[in-house]
């Protein structure tokens, strides 16, 4: 199947060719001619996928007909969580429209200036896309003419609907035509989001692609079993010493977290910063931009922050804390192996992370086998499995040490090096439990966690 078989308008061919793509992906190759076709869609497919071109080309192809009203409101609406994805997707726009006649792409984000935002309304907009709470305020403003508007998409709508926004967009779509094409896009499909595209979407055609571990392929996954906060930081110390990182996104838990382990990383002569939802666009945007020119080489950032991070030289992801949604670890080490690239994706987990571990192993079909880095062994054997180990009951000392406030700066093995990995060779990104290492602490093979969890199951 080549992008020529798709019917679409031969300035988009054009476009998607200029930017290098050789042949549509697989949701490109399902959703196009359904939406070319008018159908609503409902697609299950995360973010690495090629989904925003999947639906963007087609809604391009719809601009490349004359308006059937007269107006100068948007005639494509996308709404996305965050800005960051909003402005990925205003990029793509751009970029996938650059050979349309004037296509007019406007961003309206949260944290920016409302005097910039009315000016870009006034004009004739053809593609809106936006964050839905800034979008709220400018409805209720009447600053926002919907009657021309022909197609709505809901990128990510599981991470809106996470974010509490679904009342934003439901208040949104009510506000536009019914006649509209509605497209839902979403990496799962579960019961919420059924409910939200029967109230939204018009007999829509359903598409799932492959399994996300045939996708994740491409991007090698380590995971650590760790002892405490202090051996989370030695660890990190020593892989950010791997000089094959060109550039790297480090995830923490909390915001908080987030300032202080890249104000620590920075103090170390990392080239390092932090991005989080608290900070203001200009900051996220300044932070973005340090990265993309490689003036940052180690961004520490939070899950709402780094969704639709697309930067090729992002070589590794380390997973400082776990989160909380297996969905959130597969955007997260999407950052790496981006555009055709490999990657490398390393995650801590400690006593407390059991039923994370398990629903990530569960959602992405891969089976964790515990890395060790020689001389930063854990001390304690991994509790995976034990009866302890359940939410709910009284926590082991390893997740008791989690809890117990953190200060990098306090930390002195944040400072030094770890004891074993000075001129190791095999300093880097640590090697699985096998033959080699087996005699290190912990000698059973039991150490594979999705052992231990076909026993408690
Ligand atoms: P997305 O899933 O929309 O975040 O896209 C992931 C990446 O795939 C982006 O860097 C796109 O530029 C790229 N991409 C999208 N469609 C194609 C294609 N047909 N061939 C190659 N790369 C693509």
């Amino acid at each position: 199947m080549s992008f020529e078989n798709l019917n679409l308008h031969p300035a988009i061919v054009k476009a998607v060719l200029a930017a290098g793509y050789t042949a549509p992906t697989p949701i490109q190759q399902q959703a196009i001619p359904d939406l070319i076709a008018g159908h609503d869609v409902m697609a299950s497919a995360q973010t690495g996928t090629g989904k925003t071109a999947a639906f963007m080309l087609p809604a391009l192809h719809r601009l490349a007909t004359p308006a059937q009203i007269r107006g100068r409101g948007p005639r494509i609406l996308v709404l996305t969580p965050t800005r960051e994805l909003a402005l990925q997707v205003s990029d793509a726009a751009s970029k996938y429209g650059k050979f349309l006649p004037r296509i007019n792409v406007v961003s309206i984000l949260g944290g920016m200036p409302y005097p910039l935002q009315n000016k870009l309304l006034s004009q004739t907009v053809d593609v809106l896309v936006a964050t839905p709470g800034r979008l709220i305020d400018h409805i209720e403003r009447g600053r926002i003419d919907f009657s021309r508007l022909e197609m709505l998409v809901l990128d990510e709508a599981d991470r809106m609907l996470d974010m509490g926004f679904i009342q934003d967009v439901e208040r949104i779509a009510l506000s536009t035509p019914a006649t509209r094409q509605t497209l839902l896009f979403s990496a799962t499909l579960d019961v919420a989001i059924e409910k939200i595209a029967t109230r939204l979407l018009k007999a829509p055609k359903r598409i799932q692609v492959a399994a996300q571990h045939t996708k994740l392929d491409h991007i090698e996954q380590r995971m650590h079993y760790v002892d405490d906060l202090t051996h989370k930081n030695r660890l990190l110390d020593h892989l950010l010493r791997d000089t094959t990182i060109k550039q790297a996104i480090v995830f923490t838990a909390t915001k908080r977290d987030a300032d202080s382990l890249a104000d620590n990383l920075s103090s170390q002569g990392h080239k390092a910063a932090a991005m989080h939802g608290d900070m203001t666009q200009r900051e996220r945007t300044r932070t973005l931009t340090g990265l993309r020119q490689g003036r940052l080489k180690i961004l520490v950032a939070t899950d709402v922050a780094a969704r639709g991070i697309d930067i090729a030289d992002i070589t590794h992801v380390i997973n400082f804390d776990l989160p909380k949604f297996a969905e959130d670890y597969v955007h997260r080490i999407g950052r790496t192996g981006r555009a055709g690239a490999s990657g490398i994706a390393v995650s801590f987990a400690s006593g407390k992370d059991v039923a994370h571990l398990k629903r990530i192993e569960r959602f992405t079909g891969n089976r964790f086998e515990f890395h060790v880095i020689p001389g930063i062994e854990p001390r304690t054997k991994p509790r995976f499995g034990r009866s302890d180990d359940k939410p709910g009951r009284r926590p082991s000392s390893s997740a008791a040490a989690h809890k117990t406030r953190r200060s990098w700066s306090d930390n002195p093995n944040t400072r030094t090096a770890s004891p074993g990995h000075r001129g190791d060779k095999d300093a880097g990104f640590g090697q699985p439990f096998g033959r080699e290492t087996r005699k290190r602490p912990f000698r059973d093979s039991k150490f594979n966690s999705a052992d231990r969890f076909a026993r408690t199951e």
